[in-house]
């Protein structure tokens, strides 16, 4: 088997820590990817302690995985020894519900597995993540990597940018849209990057106004700061889609109240808050809008959007950090204070 080294969490208390462990032992269609890059995702700080209420330890968390094939199985033809490779947020699913087959992996009947902490249907184990130095994986679900892009960038595109190309992709968002990204974090800098490429007109809403150049650079036509009612008012009735990527608590109805009128006009929900607000149903019921929520894209949309990043050379703004700075990354993702994804250069773990 594999040996495997990372990091751990041992319990929702404790700081991660290097953790040496194995892999299953690659079948004929998997392969053996070595992690170059391995992007922190908010979610992984939520499941290491346990905020979801779903943790099993030690959990090696990771998700937004780019590495190099080392190790290829006698069935595999889609990789090959020295590829680059991505792995994103689903590693197996059961492939032949009707979602499965359709390439809506992440919506698989039977439950997709994820990268770390759901179990393998291949041997029952849990499974462990990115923070490490190898993956075993199938075929099926990993990607090519465009190879004009900077490696370590392009590994937060495996959630946080996927999460936000998919909702767009699927409202048709294009020239003529109007569309609002609120929260500028990890997802939300994605989203505002994929949105102005796609040609649509964008509002950033922030609650910080320090963050309005970034906004501008990154591809808002305006910013507009949610706390200042007539900023908001000014911008009421107009919305195609409002994209909300924010994961804390907070009140859907003041941007409801900004989508269009009789356009089934959308608000998507990206960010799972731990508790849940109660809506205005009023501002839904006026307008013929909705609200709906959606995660992540099937294995077909994933390469399809690493593909669009390669054509456009769009990748994530981050900073890279040696693993051993891991624990000091979460406390500063909890202050906001990351430009704005770190990933993890996993040579750090020699
Ligand atoms: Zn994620
Ligand atoms: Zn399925």
């Amino acid at each position: 088997m594999p040996a495997a080294k990372g990091y751990a969490a041992l319990n929702a208390q404790l700081p991660l820590a290097p953790f040496d462990f194995n892999r299953r032992e690659p079948g004929a269609t998997e392969l053996v990817v070595e992690i170059l890059y391995c992007g922190v995702c908010h979610s992984d700080l939520h499941s290491a302690r346990n905020e979801w209420k779903n943790a099993v330890y030690p959990m090696v968390p990771g998700h937004e995985i780019v590495g190099r094939v080392t190790s290829v199985g006698a069935e595999v033809t889609r990789f090959k020894v020295g590829d680059i490779a991505a792995v994103g947020v689903i590693v197996d699913s059961c492939r032949k519900c009707a979602n499965c087959r359709a390439g809506d992996e992440h919506y698989c009947e039977e439950t997709a597995v994820e990268t770390y902490n759901t179990i393998d249907r291949v041997d029952g184990t849990v499974t462990k993540g990115g923070y490490s130095n190898n993956y075993v994986i199938d075929q099926r679900y990993v990607h090519y990597v465009p190879e004009n892009l900077n490696l370590a960038a392009v590994a937060p595109l495996l959630c946080a940018g996927i999460t936000t190309y998919s909702p767009l992709r699927h409202w048709k968002i294009g020239p003529g849209k109007k569309v609002g990204i609120v929260g500028l974090g990890g997802l939300g800098h994605m989203a505002l990057k994929f949105a102005h490429s796609f040609g649509a007109h964008v509002v950033q809403f922030t609650s910080s106004p320090s963050k309005k150049d970034d906004a501008i650079r990154l591809g808002a036509n305006e910013v507009v700061v949610s706390t200042d009612a007539d900023a908001m008012k000014a911008h009421a009735n107009s919305f195609d889609l409002i994209l909300d990527t924010v994961s804390a608590p907070h009140s859907l109805d003041p941007y409801t109240a900004l989508l269009k009128l009789k356009r089934d006009a959308v608000m998507v929900l990206v960010g799972l808050p731990e508790s849940f607000p109660v809506v205005d149903v009023t501002n839904l019921i006026n307008r013929h809008s909705s609200i709906a929520g959606c995660m992540l894209g099937g294995m077909p949309e994933t390469q399809e959007m690493l593909d669009y990043c390669g054509k456009h050379n769009i990748t994530a703004d981050i900073e890279l950090i040696p693993i051993q700075k891991i624990n000091e990354a979460y406390e500063r993702m909890l202050r906001q204070d990351v430009k704005y994804r770190f990933v993890i250069d996993m040579s750090s773990l020699a």
